[in-house]
């Protein structure tokens, strides 16, 4: 335990009533869908709501803390995360059906709550099939592929704030926009309600598998990545998609240490084996640098990168 914040005994006097679980200097790489990344100084796997209330209550409000989901669209530095990571886990997995809708807890895979929506019959909620990540992150991204996204299913987001409240938002109070939303990055989605409508089972099913096929042919899926790289810039900065600015800067396939971009999407990065986050860091802005240079356009990164780098660490 190094940060200037806490020790490991000043945590475990801090949360005496701590039904979850709590961990120290945890390798967060395997965990990770890019298979790079440090580790998490301390790592908290709450209970439930309540727990995760108990602690944001309990710990010093100057303590700095972050969440994880499954960790589709982040990129962790070498240096790993300093102060508390937390990640949303038993207590957090069930989905209970509610009229023309469900209320799903934040860790649920966008899958299982895709194939839970089609077993009911309800409709709207296929695009999540495709998404890898859990509802949590997708409420944060504002997840969203095949013409829709979390703004048209998203009923509520049950969140709990830093001073441990517990608050019910809309997608109009989260600014649901194209992958992004007001979420302050202290704030953790513990469970959302999600609406569809009344749908034929067949043709849910069938939608989703072509939503599967689709992915297959078209997106590394397989490979350790982070799902898009960078944010398509608006229309009224230019009309090409980041993918096609990659292409022109030729892009495609190209590498740098471990990293490379795919030769499948050109707005995927991928790990071929042992690259590391600052790889994958510079390969992207090694993408940046060339479109800018060419087009005068600077692409914003879609993925998160969180922690700290590893010469910073070493510091
Ligand atoms: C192969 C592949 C394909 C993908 N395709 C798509 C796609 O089609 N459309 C799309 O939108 N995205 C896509 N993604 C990106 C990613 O799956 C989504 O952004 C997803 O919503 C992230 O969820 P997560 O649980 O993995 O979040 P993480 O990647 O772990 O975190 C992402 C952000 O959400 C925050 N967060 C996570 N959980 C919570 C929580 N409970 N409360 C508050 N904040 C939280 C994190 O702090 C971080 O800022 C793809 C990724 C991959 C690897």
């Amino acid at each position: 335990m190094t940060t200037e914040f806490f020790t490991k005994e000043t945590i475990n006097d801090l949360l005496p009533k701590l039904k979850g679980r709590i961990t120290y200097d945890v390798p967060l790489k395997n965990r990770s869908w890019f298979k790079v990344g440090g580790n998490a100084e301390i790592l908290i796997h709450p209970a439930n709501t309540e727990d995760l209330s108990y602690i944001l209550k309990e710990i010093p409000p100057e303590w700095p803390y972050l969440t994880i989901g499954a960790t589709s669209n982040l990129l962790i530095r070498d240096g790993g995360i300093q102060g508390i990571t937390f990640q949303l886990r038993k207590g957090f997995h069930e989905i209970i059906p509610d009229q023309y809708g469900l209320i799903a807890g934040a860790a649920c895979l966008d899958m299982t709550i895709a194939d839970s929506a089609a077993q009911l019959g309800l409709s709207g909620m296929e695009f999540l099939s495709g998404i890898p990540g859990t509802i949590g992150g997708a409420v944060k991204m504002n997840a969203g592929a095949h013409g829709s996204d979390l703004s048209a299913i998203l009923d509520w987001a049950e969140i709990v704030t830093r001073d441990g409240e517990v608050h019910h938002f809309s997608s109009v109070d989260l600014q649901l926009s194209y992958r992004h939303s007001v979420l302050p990055t202290d704030a953790i989605v513990t469970r959302v309600r999600l609406q569809g409508k009344p749908g034929n089972k067949n043709t849910i099913y069938q939608t989703m598998t072509e939503i599967k096929n689709q992915r297959e042919n078209s997106q590394p899926i397989h490979s350790r990545t982070g799902g898009s790289t960078f944010r398509n810039p608006s229309p009224t900065i230019s009309s090409y998609k980041a993918w096609e600015l990659i292409d022109m800067v030729k892009g495609r396939g190209l590498a740098f240490g471990g990293a490379k971009v795919s030769e499948k999407h050109c707005n995927f990065l991928i790990n071929t084996g042992e690259a590391t986050a600052s790889d994958l860091e510079n390969l992207g802005e090694e993408l940046r640098k060339r479109i800018l240079n060419d087009f005068g356009i600077q692409l914003q990164w879609e993925i998160k990168r969180i922690g700290i780098p590893y010469t910073q660490k070493e510091q």
